[in-house]
């Protein structure tokens, strides 16, 4: 019997003997810094001769780990194999395959710091951040692991007279796996994780800004006794070889999270029936969001700034949950604006390696321009910097955190994903109006409410149409399990991470009716005796 699930702690990096572990890791890493490493496919390791490199956001000029870019034909290849994998892998049984994923989460845990430490260096964690997205990989592993032997346990069915039914969940086929850069071991692991555990194989591409973390995983999953051919490890650009992999006739789903944009182009792709295809496509897509909090004239303002200035800037607003709109009540609204600036300019920009850092650099220059190019937008539509707007770019990808005030509804960064440190603050006049704010946007992610009355908390629970809801509480910090994660609307198709309905989603249920014969028991039938 397994234990119940329970959610990993986070470190404590306030005892030193756990800062001290920290930063050994950041040392054995910064050694390991810039070295080259392979597509793997069905176990082989293969160079193509041309390659792109992870750099540190927060030291453009130091490259993390060079990459292949893998070709056309290896793309190909990767899925093929996968497929020919299948034939075997789909033949394990469930339990042995959630025994892996708990040897992995184990593998996971004896070298937490380790991850985190690559996360430090290849996307500017900062060390909770870091520390945060590698429990949560653990959690998933052991999540799902626990999932899988419920799902393969027997499934409840109306019996009747004169039969025996039964129905079993069985994977899908060859799944492509194309994560984002933003959770670049939890997210990736977790679909990978959850491909797997229920008998599919995958061709894992893993974002162009965040390989190396998901080459170590990948090392991991080795190790733990994964055969080849299981998971392939490919890179190189989305758009070169990700259209290959989605389009492939023998591809029987795909699971993404990242942008709006790619999310569409991939579910559109895989929609077209390919040569010799003989399934429908199933796309499980997790995209962006405009997660706004409401404060209400009644709530404690000082709680309800803390959770504004967290889930806008954790990670620099890096996050698809990260809060990007304040939507406050007229009553309260100059003196909520002055707490979140307070507490924004309390938050210390700079170098992730260090522990005293609250915040660092943008992914990359694309982000870079983008994010500022959204600040400069905010002003001329009539927005007020309030805190922040300023940028370097010299060293690293450093944007301050950015409060612009005044900001109308219906305005570019009202409605646009900006995906960095910078928050709109909104003037409502009452509820109502916070709340047909907060609701009109393609998106439907994340979303929270501060006040008082229970009147106003259950009116969001029914009216603010998001997938995860969070009352008197900041809008960032999904816990699996507790918070199974998705959303409505352009942020995708609910697939709910880190919940119950998740495995399901990777595999299909087949029934079988048997009539029952006069005279054989039970086990004679099942060819036991
Ligand atoms: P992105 O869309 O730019 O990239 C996501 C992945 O798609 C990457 O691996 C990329 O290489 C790949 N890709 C690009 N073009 C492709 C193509 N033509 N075919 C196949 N794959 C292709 O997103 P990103 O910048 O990595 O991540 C940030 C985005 O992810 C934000 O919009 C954020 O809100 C979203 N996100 C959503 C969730 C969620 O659970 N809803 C979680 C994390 C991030």
């Amino acid at each position: 019997m397994q234990s119940e699930f329970k959610n990993e702690a986070l470190t404590d990096f306030s005892k030193e003997e756990n800062a001290r572990a920290m930063r050994a890791a950041l040392d054995k890493v910064r050694n390991d810094l810039g070295r080259e490493y392979p597509l793997v496919i069905g176990g082989e390791r293969i160079k193509t001769g041309r390659t792109f490199d992870s750099v540190n956001p927060a030291r453009k000029t130091e490259v993390v780990g060079r990459f292949q870019k893998a070709t056309e034909e290896l793309a190909r290849r990767a899925v093929e194999t996968a497929d020919e994998t299948f034939k075997s892998w789909s033949r394990t049984l469930p339990q042995q395959r959630a025994e892996l994923l708990f040897r992995v989460a184990q593998l996971l845990r004896e070298r937490r710091h380790e991850m985190s430490a690559w996360m430090v260096y290849e996307v500017a964690k900062t060390w909770p951040e870091a520390d945060g997205d590698t429990a949560e990989a653990i959690d998933f592993c052991e999540f799902y692991a626990r999932e899988m032997l419920r799902y393969a346990a027997p499934q409840p069915l109306v019996q009747i007279a004169g039969e025996e039914n039964e129905l079993r969940y069985i994977p899908l086929g060859v799944g492509v796996v194309i994560p984002p850069w933003n959770f670049p071991l939890a997210i990736m692991a977790g679909m990978t994780v959850a491909s797997f555990v229920t008998g599919n194989t995958v061709v894992l591409k893993p974002s162009s800004d965040a390989p190396v973390i998901a080459y170590k995983f990948f090392e991991l999953l080795e190790e733990a006794g994964l055969p080849p051919g299981v998971v392939n490890f490919m890179t190189g650009s989305g758009a070169e070889v990700g259209d290959v992999v989605v389009d492939h006739a023998r591809t029987r789903y795909v699971a993404f999270t990242g942008s709006k944009e790619v999310g569409l182009r991939v579910n559109e792709r895989a929609a077209k029936t390919q040569g010799g295809q003989i399934w429908i496509k199933r796309v499980i897509a997790e995209m962006g969001g405009k997660d706004a909090i409401i404060v209400d004239a009644d709530t404690d303002l000082d709680a309800a700034a803390l959770g504004v200035v967290q889930s806008a800037f954790g990670f620099q607003g890096q996050k698809c949950s990260a809060c990007s709109r304040a939507i406050i009540h007229a009553d309260v609204y100059e003196p909520m604006v002055e707490k979140i600036v307070a507490r924004t300019e309390a938050l210390k920009v700079g170098d992730p390696t260090l522990q005293t850092t609250s915040m660092s650099a943008v992914i990359n220059q694309k982000a870079f321009k983008t994010i500022n190019d959204y600040i400069e937008r905010g002003k001329t539509e009539g927005g007020r910097v309030v805190a922040g707007g300023g940028a370097d770019g010299e060293e690293g990808f450093f944007i301050e955190p950015t409060v612009i005030a005044d900001v109308k509804p219906g305005a570019t960064i009202e409605q646009e994903e900006i995906f960095g440190p910078v928050l709109a603050v909104i003037k409502a006049q009452d509820f109502d109006e916070a709340l047909a704010i907060a609701n009109d946007t393609q998106y439907g992610l994340t979303g929270a409410v501060y006040a008082n009355d229970p009147t106003k908390l259950e009116r969001a629970r029914r009216e603010f149409h998001v997938g995860n809801l969070y009352l008197n509480r900041k809008c960032t910090g999904a816990l699996v399990g507790v918070h199974p994660f998705g959303g409505f609307n352009m942020s995708g198709t609910d697939s709910k991470a880190g919940g119950r309905d998740y495995l399901g989603l990777f595999m299909q249920a087949k029934v079988s009716a048997e009539k029952v014969r006069a005279g054989y028991s039970d086990k004679e039938k099942r060819g036991v005796i």
